[in-house]
């Protein structure tokens, strides 16, 4: 699998975490898949309402009203455009998953009532207020977890 921010998501990424400073921010990923395997992430929510890294909760609501919203701006084209999975920030330490964040994600694609089969986390951090740090983790029924291949080059 590979995967990757878009420009446009990249800046929409780092205004979301000047603006959050301190405090952990998260929210969901909606991906275009460009080839079977490959999708760049074209857009994505941003739960303003998280605190810290222990209380980060999703707001099942709010994730339900954004998908809708993506769904509906896409013309439901399901196979092209779809839910890719989630992100977090780690605003005061190192992107990688914490064991939190592995069981999280490892429930979600493992559940039996749940429709996903596999779901990429991605863990942000932004330094010196520009360089974005990431962490990208897929998580798929039946594997461990994984580190997807990243998109270089956009044509
Ligand atoms: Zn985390």
């Amino acid at each position: 699998m590979q995967t990757g921010l878009t420009p446009e998501i990249e800046t929409k990424l780092r205004k979301a975490l000047r603006s959050a400073g301190r405090r952990e921010i998260g929210g969901m990923l909606f991906a275009e898949q460009l080839a079977p395997g490959k999708f760049r992430v074209v857009d994505l929510s941003v739960d303003r309402h998280s605190g810290s890294h222990a209380s980060f909760r999703r707001d099942p609501t709010a994730h339900e009203q954004a998908l809708k919203a993506f769904f509906d701006r896409t013309n439901r084209d399901f196979s092209r455009f779809n839910y890719l999975g989630e992100w977090h920030s780690h605003p005061s330490f190192s992107v990688r998953p914490s064991a939190e964040d592995v069981a999280t994600m490892s429930e979600l694609v493992t559940n039996e009532r749940s429709a996903i089969a596999f779901a990429v986390l991605l863990i942000v951090r932004l330094r010196f207020r520009f360089w974005l740090d990431q962490s990208w983790t897929v998580f798929e029924r039946g594997h461990s977890p994984r580190t997807p291949k990243p998109i270089l080059r956009w044509i």
